[in-house]
């Protein structure tokens, strides 16, 4: 669990967390610290398998940065993910690159980043409700609709930037 929330810093002190006003610094300003650019590589793994052998997975080693092409990453400890079907995180590797300093992050194929339910549950259950007009029986509507919400703001955006390179490319006149 992240230890920043919101505007304030809860900083862990004799086990119990105290809440402080968080500093003045500006994320990635010259008096603050930067965060560093994080990536994910999907790759075919079974949920399963990550859940039974924990930290001890093989995780496969990416032969090098995606962003900088350096030949050689670190290893950067796991982070933790929830998934569907598991009622406890599931640790994910993440590895970093000592030369662009970014954070490479592994994911199952089969799941969008920021999402516990599978693409293709995401995708049957949109499929359902814009056929029928209804939520498929078995999920929360609230959680059906964010995947909806989330959806249509992706779309949005790719046309957005779909409209403004076809008019950079003066293929389009408004
Ligand atoms: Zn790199």
């Amino acid at each position: 669990m992240s230890l920043f929330s919101g505007a304030f810093l809860l900083r862990k002190k004799g086990g119990e967390f105290h809440q402080t006003y968080r500093p003045f610094t500006k994320r990635g300003s010259r008096n603050g610290p930067q965060k560093p650019i994080q990536l994910i590589i999907f790759f075919a793994a079974k949920l399963k398998d990550i859940f039974i052998k924990g930290r001890d997975y093989p995780w496969p080693r990416p032969d090098r940065c995606p962003r900088c092409k350096a030949h050689k990453l670190w290893g950067h400890g796991f982070v933790t993910a929830l998934f569907d079907g598991y009622n406890q995180p599931l640790f994910l590797k993440r590895y970093r690159c000592p030369v662009c300093k970014c954070v490479i992050r592994l994911r199952p194929h089969g799941y969008f980043k920021r999402f516990q339910a599978s693409v293709e549950t995401i995708r049957s259950s949109i499929s359902h409700r814009l056929k029928t007009g209804r939520w498929p029986p078995g999920l929360p509507h609230t959680r059906q609709g964010h995947w909806l919400r989330a959806l249509r703001r992706k779309a949005a955006a790719f046309l957005k930037k779909g409209v403004k390179s076809a008019l950079e490319r003066g293929q389009v006149c408004l």
